[in-house]
């Protein structure tokens, strides 16, 4: 099947889209440590770009994690699993999940009460992208970046069979008929 990338957010839209979400997580964490949590891969460019704009005055830690995700299809299974675990405690740290987009909500509904249980002293959750269209199972977003259409999107860490990660800007995938 053949297809083009249609551009939908530029790098310089994405860039300045995340420093206003990191001055709203600085205003709230202000006196507090951070710790940052990203869920592998997709979310590595957005923490990476975000926790550059975090204030020098607010400690950051990161960890990472990975779940199963949609491998080559773009049709979510509903079915998640740990496919790598943190390396270290969340009991007692303030915990944001940074995520690249939240989509029927499956990953994050589970990720969220597998981590509250860990008991964090708090949890938040951010994302690039948002697709309340699609949702599945209600998940409280506390940061969005950019809501975006029902359209299959790729790049800045969102990939399709695992291209176009590396994308600076964020396009939707158009498939021919
Ligand atoms: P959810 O569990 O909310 O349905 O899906 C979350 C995961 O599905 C995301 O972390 C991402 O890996 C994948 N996903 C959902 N929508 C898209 C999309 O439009 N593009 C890409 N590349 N991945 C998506």
């Amino acid at each position: 099947m053949s297809y083009k990338i249609v551009p939908l957010i530029g790098e310089e839209e994405v860039r300045e889209g995340i420093r206003q979400v990191a001055e709203k997580i600085n205003e709230a964490y202000a006196g507090k440590e951070l710790h940052l949590i990203g869920v592998l891969k997709g979310a590595v460019y957005f923490m990476t770009e975000l926790s550059k704009y975090i204030s020098q005055d607010i400690p950051v830690s990161m960890d990472f994690m990975s779940v199963s995700s949609y491998g080559a299809s773009t049709v979510s299974s509903g079915v998640v699993k740990i496919v790598k675990d943190l390396d270290e405690s969340i009991t007692g740290k303030d915990v944001i999940v940074v995520e690249d987009i939240v989509d029927t909500g499956n990953t994050l509904s589970y990720l969220l009460e597998l981590l509250k249980d860990r008991q964090p002293a708090s949890l938040r959750l951010c994302t690039l992208l948002d697709k309340p269209s699609r949702r599945k199972k209600e998940v409280k977003v506390d940061y969005t970046v950019f809501t975006v259409p029902d359209k299959f999107v790729v790049g800045y860490g969102l990939d399709y069979d695992q291209r176009y990660r590396n994308l600076p800007y964020i396009g939707v995938v158009e498939f021919d008929d």
